[in-house]
């Protein structure tokens, strides 16, 4: 987030001090046919660890030093789907600190394994029980982060650092490499952290500047009760599904919903789908959730030409498509789980 002003460019005194300002770059292939529309990609797996959860990683672990939840030698304990233990394994090690991560076992092997090489301990568990099963991942993080002496439980579901993050960073950058131009954001929700730090920021720098809010869309997996939640106050009923990474069974707190327009929800298909046109398209190799991430970005474009207006769409991608090669971007494991990837060239 904070480049070393004082040194050479694009020059860091540590791991963390590179985080943060990654290239907006604009879809050409895959919107030839917008006329007056652009469609513009925020491509997070340019931050050190991989993925957007840098942003919160580092945000968090520097409140609870400075809240004096952690301390030297400290155990950092947390829930997560991959991106955020990454992330904090990374600010982990450059500090000295411990990492104990519990993770749902629908979880890549790869994410698991790059985990353990950054030294973190990974309890792996069952992604099919309720929130509030004691075998869930968010349960088992609970009763370690008590168990263990001197463990500090983030939380990325009710961390306010969470969507801080994104405030002080992840919406600045947009604003300014946007020129204020920016008419929708389209952002995947798992904890919300995302799409409500940054619609902050946008929406306040809108009114500061005496500019209409762009419009905030968020994009929910089919399965994942965030929509019907948003659109008429139930819970639906969640189910299992692939994508990894957005979605939820549960309200996370770390979500305000007051600042976003619209939800749309996107299915597994078109989530691999797309993030595979995305990487033979654009040349942009990224993970399932931006699959689902642009199809939405440019249905919104498409909508918007539709009703004569030209939009400036910026869309987040999570991250790479790394951990993902033996899934999605397997033909034969997706033939495997009843896709025709020959009918999506
Ligand atoms: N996509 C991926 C791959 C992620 O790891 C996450 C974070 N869980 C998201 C999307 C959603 O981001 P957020 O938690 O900020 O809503």
């Amino acid at each position: 987030m904070a480049d070393d002003s004082t040194g050479p460019p694009n020059t860091y005194p540590d791991i963390v001090s590179a985080i943060g300002n990654t290239p907006l770059i604009r879809l050409n292939r895959l919107s030839e046919h917008l006329q007056a529309s652009s469609v513009w990609v925020k491509l997070e797996r340019c931050n050190p660890g991989g993925s957007i959860k840098d942003r919160i990683a580092l945000q968090m672990v520097l409140e609870a030093e400075s809240n004096g939840l952690l301390e030297e030698g400290g155990t950092i304990v947390e829930a997560t789907s991959g991106n955020t233990g990454i992330g904090l394994a990374m600010v982990a090690a450059q500090r000295g600190y411990r990492c104990v991560f519990t993770m749902p076992d629908k979880m890549s092997k790869e994410k698991i394994d790059l985990l353990r090489a950054m030294g973190a301990e990974v309890h792996v568990c069952p992604t099919a029980v309720d929130k509030e099963d004691p075998r869930s991942y968010y349960e088992v993080a609970a009763r370690l982060g008590r168990e263990i002496p001197g463990a500090w439980y983030p939380d990325q579901y009710s961390h306010q650092s969470n969507p801080l993050a994104h405030y002080l960073s992840t919406g600045p950058e947009i604003w300014q490499q946007t020129g204020g131009k920016i008419t929708h954001f389209v952002a995947t929700m798992g904890t919300g952290g995302t799409i409500s730090g940054t619609a902050r920021f946008l929406r306040e720098h809108a009114e500061i500047n005496d500019k209409a809010p762009p419009r905030i869309i968020g994009v929910d997996a089919v399965g994942s009760i965030l929509k019907e939640w948003f659109d008429d106050g139930t819970m639906g009923d969640p189910h299992t599904y692939q994508v990894e990474g957005f979605g939820e069974d549960f309200i996370p707190s770390a979500t305000d919903f007051a600042l976003i327009d619209e939800i749309h929800q996107v299915d597994d298909g078109e989530c691999f789908q797309w993030a595979r046109a995305l990487a033979k398209k654009e040349g942009m190799f990224c993970g399932g959730s931006c699959g689902g991430s642009i199809k939405v970005a440019l249905d919104i474009a498409e909508r918007a030409e539709e009703e004569g207006r030209a939009a400036m769409v910026v869309a987040i991608l999570p991250d790479a498509g790394n951990p993902y090669l033996s899934k999605f971007y397997n033909d034969d494991w997706l033939r495997e789980n009843g896709w025709n990837p020959e009918s999506w060239e």
